[in-house]
């Protein structure tokens, strides 16, 4: 099978940590929620997600006073 895997959200994915933006590849059937980021141990979230935009919001709004 050759699939397309470019920031697909159904499948596939990435999950981020909040904290120190490490991200590791999304695996099926195991929620980014449920995995820990093992240098901060925050719940990690799932690139794409409502739960991602909002804390990419926040990131973006941070970064822009010091950015440029
Ligand atoms: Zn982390």
């Amino acid at each position: 099978m050759t699939a397309k895997q470019r920031h697909d959200m159904g499948s596939g994915g990435k999950c981020i940590c909040p904290k120190c933006e490490a991200s590791v590849s999304h695996e099926r059937g195991l929620p980014c929620q449920e995995l820990r980021c093992l240098s901060c141990g925050v719940k990690m979230l799932r690139v794409g997600s409502p739960h991602y935009d909002l804390w990419k919001t926040k990131q973006d709004a941070k970064k822009g006073s010091g950015y440029c």
